[in-house]
């Protein structure tokens, strides 16, 4: 089989935080000379038909994805699922539970705004993020940028919504076990993603870490990351070897949302190869999708 190409697995559409919709997604990545993509929206798989679609009519191969965030002694760590079905009846529920707690939460992010003097409306967010969005911070940022409350995401994030800012709420998460199991019941492939931006994480601890996600079911590390530098990427691939675990890689591309980070690999220090894929498939041996 041809293993030549590069991909993208880690990408954000208009479904939930990203600001291009999934078609045009499919568009540029195939532009851009891409082999394949992955649609990984936050709790939401609503991109993946579309992008699916448009892969097929144009010409470029797109894996279903998702990503979820868990909680994990008290901190967010981020899974990714791969080949997943994105009609099983249990990852769709346990998604809608998620939108659910986000429907929480915004709101409580607009009362702490609020008391601190943004006069802004849960109303305006719903807007700029569209219909049936999965509503996250991002577009709290877009409006406060909107507003003139700040100048860019940035300082969005530093002055009000990063965890632990002066807005910032707590979002109800899935425990890891929760969040591996729905999708490996959804004959997925559940995978690490971006290690090294755990809060906290610490280069001593993160073989134990990545041991103690393999026990729980995790079968995969994002390896590839544009954050991560040649030591960070060199050691994520030894773990990954030495534990049998797959490796992936993706930009966590966001569109104008994170202007700095650009779709695709293969055009600066990044790549990331077409072979990942064959060797996921292989892992998943005969499993539909
Ligand atoms: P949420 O799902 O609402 O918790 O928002 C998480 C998303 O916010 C992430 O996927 C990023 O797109 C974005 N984000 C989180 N922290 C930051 C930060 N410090 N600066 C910019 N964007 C961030
Ligand atoms: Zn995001
Ligand atoms: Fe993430
Ligand atoms: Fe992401």
């Amino acid at each position: 089989m041809d293993s030549t190409g590069l991909i993208d697995l880690h990408i954000h559409t208009s479904a939930s935080d990203g600001t291009f919709s999934p078609q045009k997604i499919v568009k540029m990545a195939k532009k851009k000379g891409l082999r394949a993509v992955s649609i990984t929206d936050h709790d939401t798989v609503d991109g993946n038909e579309e992008a699916l679609k448009a892969g097929t009519e144009i010409g470029l191969e797109v894996i279903p994805g998702v990503e979820i965030s868990v909680e994990w002694e008290g901190r967010p760590v981020h899974i990714l699922g791969y080949f997943i079905d994105v009609k099983n009846k249990v990852l769709q529920s346990t998604l809608k539970n998620l939108i659910a707690f986000r429907e929480e939460r915004n709101p409580q992010i607009i009362k702490r705004l609020n008391a601190l003097g943004v006069n802004i409306l849960y109303e305006d967010v719903r807007t700029i993020a569209g219909d049936g969005t999965a509503i996250g911070r991002p577009h709290f940022a877009q409006v406060l940028i909107e507003k003139g409350y700040v100048k860019n995401g940035d300082e969005a994030f530093k002055k009000y919504l990063k965890r632990g800012g002066s807005a910032y709420v707590e979002k109800k998460r899935l425990t890891p076990h929760e969040g591996i199991q729905i999708i490996k019941n959804a004959s997925g492939i559940p995978v690490l993603a971006h290690p090294y931006s755990i809060d906290g994480i610490k280069n001593k601890d993160l073989e134990h870490f990545i041991l103690q996600f393999r026990g729980m079911g995790i079968e995969g590390i994002e390896v590839f990351y544009p954050l991560h530098n040649p030591q960070q990427t060199l050691k994520l691939k030894t773990f990954a070897e030495r534990y049998g675990l797959c490796i992936t890689g993706g930009t966590d591309f966001h569109g104008e949302q994170k202007p700095d980070i650009k779709l695709g690999s293969g055009f600066g220090a990044l790549k990331i190869p077409y072979e990942l894929i064959i060797k996921m498939r292989e892992k998943r041996g005969g499993k539909p999708r």
